[in-house]
C-alpha cells in the first residue's frame, strides 16, 4: 500500500532522515520506534508531502505520491500530528469540519460524522464546545477523529500517547486497533515503545535518520540490547 524506499530529507545541514525504506501493507500496523530526533516526524512530513524530501521515492497503491499536501490527503493518507494540532479557537464540530474540506459530497460528509461520534461519543457531547477546553485525552480524540472525516486508507499518527494519562493512553490504543479492524492502515509513531508493539503487526526502529532494526514485535522484543540500545527500555 505505501512504499517508502531510500527517503533522504534533511533541514539545511542537518540530516534528518537518511536513506530510509519502509512498507505498510493493507490493514497493518506499523510502528516506527526511536529516541527523540531520530527523524520520526521527518518521515511522516515526507510521506504527507508537508516537507520536500531530497532523495528515495513515496509510493501509495503503487503511483508516486504528489507534491501537494492536500492531493496526499485526496488519495487516503491523514496525518494525525504530534501534539494534536487541534484549533483551539473552533468548535468540536467546526474542528471536524476542517477535517472533510476536501469531501464535497454532503452525504459521505453527514455520514463520516456520525461514524466519527459513534467512535468518540464524548465529541458529539461535547460538539459545540471549543476546541480549546477539552482535556488532552479528547483533544488527541479529536485530532484522530478530525482525521477521519475523509475515510482515510491510512492514517499516520505521531506520538499519539505524548502526555496523556495511562486510562487514556489505553483508550487511545483500544481506539488505533478498532481502526484496524475497520481495514484502515495505520502507521504509528510511538516512544511508548511496549504499548506499541503490543498493538503492531510490524514496527521499524530508528536511530539518528536511518532504519536500524525492522521486525515483529515478537522478534524486537526478544532482542532486550536492541531495545535497550535505541529505546532506552
Ligand atoms: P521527536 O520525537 O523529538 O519529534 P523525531 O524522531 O520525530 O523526534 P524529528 O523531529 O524528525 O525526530 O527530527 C529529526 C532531526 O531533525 C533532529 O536532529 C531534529 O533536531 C531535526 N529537526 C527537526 N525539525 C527541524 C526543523 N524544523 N529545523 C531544523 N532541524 C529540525
Amino acid at each position: 500500500m505505501l512504499k517508502v524506499e531510500n527517503l533522504s530529507a534533511a533541514y539545511g545541514a542537518i540530516k534528518a532522515v537518511s536513506n530510509v525504506s519502509i512498507e505498510v501493507k493493507p490493514k497493518e500496523i506499523v510502528a516506527i520506534l526511536g529516541a527523540n530526533g531520530a527523524g520520526k516526524t521527518t518521515l511522516l512530513k515526507c510521506i504527507c508531502s508537508a516537507m520536500r524530501k531530497s532523495e528515495g521515492s513515496i509510493l501509495f497503491e503503487g503511483k508516486k505520491t504528489p507534491d501537494k499536501p492536500y492531493d496526499v490527503v485526496k488519495l487516503g493518507i491523514t496525518l494525525v500530528p504530534e501534539g494534536r494540532l487541534i484549533f483551539t479557537n473552533l468548535t468540536v464540530y467546526e474542528n471536524l469540519m476542517a477535517g472533510a474540506y476536501l469531501c464535497k459530497d454532503k452525504n459521505e460528509v453527514k455520514e463520516n460524522l456520525e461514524k466519527v461520534y459513534a467512535l468518540f461519543p464524548i465529541l458529539k457531547e461535547r460538539k459545540n464546545q471549543y476546541g480549546g477546553y477539552l482535556s488532552g485525552g479528547e483533544q488527541q480524540m479529536l485530532a484522530i477523529g478530525r482525521a477521519l472525516m475523509i475515510r482515510p486508507k491510512l492514517i499516520m499518527l505521531d506520538e499519539p500517547s505524548l502526555g496523556l494519562a495511562p486510562i487514556i493512553v489505553s483508550q487511545i490504543f483500544q481506539i488505533i486497533q478498532s481502526l484496524q479492524s475497520t481495514g484502515t492502515s495505520i502507521l504509528l509513531v510511538e516512544q511508548n515503545a511496549y504499548k506499541a508493539l503490543a498493538i503492531s503487526n510490524r514496527a521499524y526502529i530508528m536511530n539518528v535518520g536511518k532504519i536500524v532494526k525492522e521486525g515483529t514485535p515478537e522478534e524486537l522484543l526478544k532482542d532486550s540490547a536492541l531495545l535497550e540500545a535505541y529505546l532506552g527500555t
